[in-house]
């Protein structure tokens, strides 16, 4: 066994599936867990000796954290992580991994760039560009997404050209920003949740969407199983995780007929679905992570970027 690690877990609720099962796996593995929420943290942020106070106390150091941060505490929660790595801290993902993989925008653009394969996706401004947008992607049916939404909310399959102009439309009088893109009706709503941690896919599941349903959340009804993922499939979501900077991250691909391509990289994969798909220790790999690599003062950023 590995030397005892003292270390922070950062999340909202303690009672939550993954956070619980952090806990278990940390103390199992003989290590110094705490749970800390976030939005209980504050800092003197001009200090020459960064520190982190919480409910009246200063934090003692520790050795790493686990960032568990909710897309809704995003601003606040990077800062927090941020703060930790100017302390010398090592943060499993690090801030500016995390800030980077929730613009879904940028996400994409950098992907794109590394060669990922994704699913032809329009981005616009002008009402005039309407239906270049659509035809960029191929035509109806296609799917249109707002950029912030979560767990398939705002995701829209338009089933012809002028739904698709509707939604638009609808979107743009929100002052809401939208992607236009291909649908990818040969996965026959079934997407590939691959769970990375380092260079590694430790666990892998498909979610099918329910009957009627294009969208495989669970939230929104679909269902899981472990499945084998090809080769290629677990290059393209070690890579991705890799050009987001994410040492761990659920990678969702879907199987387009030309290949896999890359849907969202998320930087606090849940655990209970893919433990409970898969029976994997998930959450034990996680710790054999920070075991290897998990000093403190390896911090490749602290805070810089
Ligand atoms: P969210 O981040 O809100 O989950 P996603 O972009 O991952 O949004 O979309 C939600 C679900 O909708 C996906 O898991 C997938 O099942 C389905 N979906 C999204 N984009 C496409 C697409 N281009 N073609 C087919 N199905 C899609």
């Amino acid at each position: 066994m590995s030397e005892p690690f003292n270390i922070i877990i950062l999340s909202r609720n303690r009672q939550l599936y993954s956070t619980r099962r952090l806990v278990e796996a940390g103390e199992e593995g003989g290590h110094t867990v705490r749970v800390v929420d976030p939005l209980r943290c504050y800092m003197n942020i001009s200090s020459h000796r960064p520190e982190i106070h919480y409910k009246g106390e200063v934090l003692p150091a520790c050795d790493a954290v686990i960032p568990r941060i909710g897309a809704s505490i995003t601003f606040y929660g990077t800062a927090v992580v941020r703060q930790f790595e100017m302390m010398g801290t090592f943060s499993v993902n690090e801030s500016v991994a995390i800030s980077r993989s929730r613009d879904k925008l940028r996400s994409l653009q950098l992907l794109s760039r590394k060669g990922i394969g994704l699913p032809v996706t329009g981005f616009g401004y002008s009402p005039d560009d309407n239906l270049d947008l659509i035809n960029l992607v191929g035509g109806a049916p296609l799917v249109v997404k707002l950029l912030e939404g979560t767990q398939g909310k705002g995701v829209v399959l338009a089933e012809t050209n002028k739904a698709a102009e509707s939604v638009i439309d609808a979107f743009r009088g929100l002052r809401a920003y939208f992607l236009t893109q291909e649908y990818i009706k040969e996965a026959g709503g079934a997407d590939i949740r691959c769970f990375v941690v380092g260079d590694k896919v430790v666990g892998s599941m498909m979610r099918q969407a329910k009957d009627g349903e294009f969208r495989s959340n669970v939230h929104r009804g679909g269902s899981t199983r472990a499945i084998r993922i090809t080769p290629e499939e677990r290059s393209t979501a070690v890579r991705a995780a890799r050009i987001m900077g994410l040492n761990v991250a659920g990678v969702d691909i879907m199987r387009s007929n030309h290949g896999p391509v890359v849907l969202e990289v998320n930087s606090s994969p849940g655990l209970e679905g893919i433990e409970g798909a898969t029976g994997k220790d998930i959450a034990g790999a996680i710790y054999g992570f920070i075991e290897k690599n998990g000093k403190a003062g390896k911090t490749r950023t602290r805070g810089r970027g």
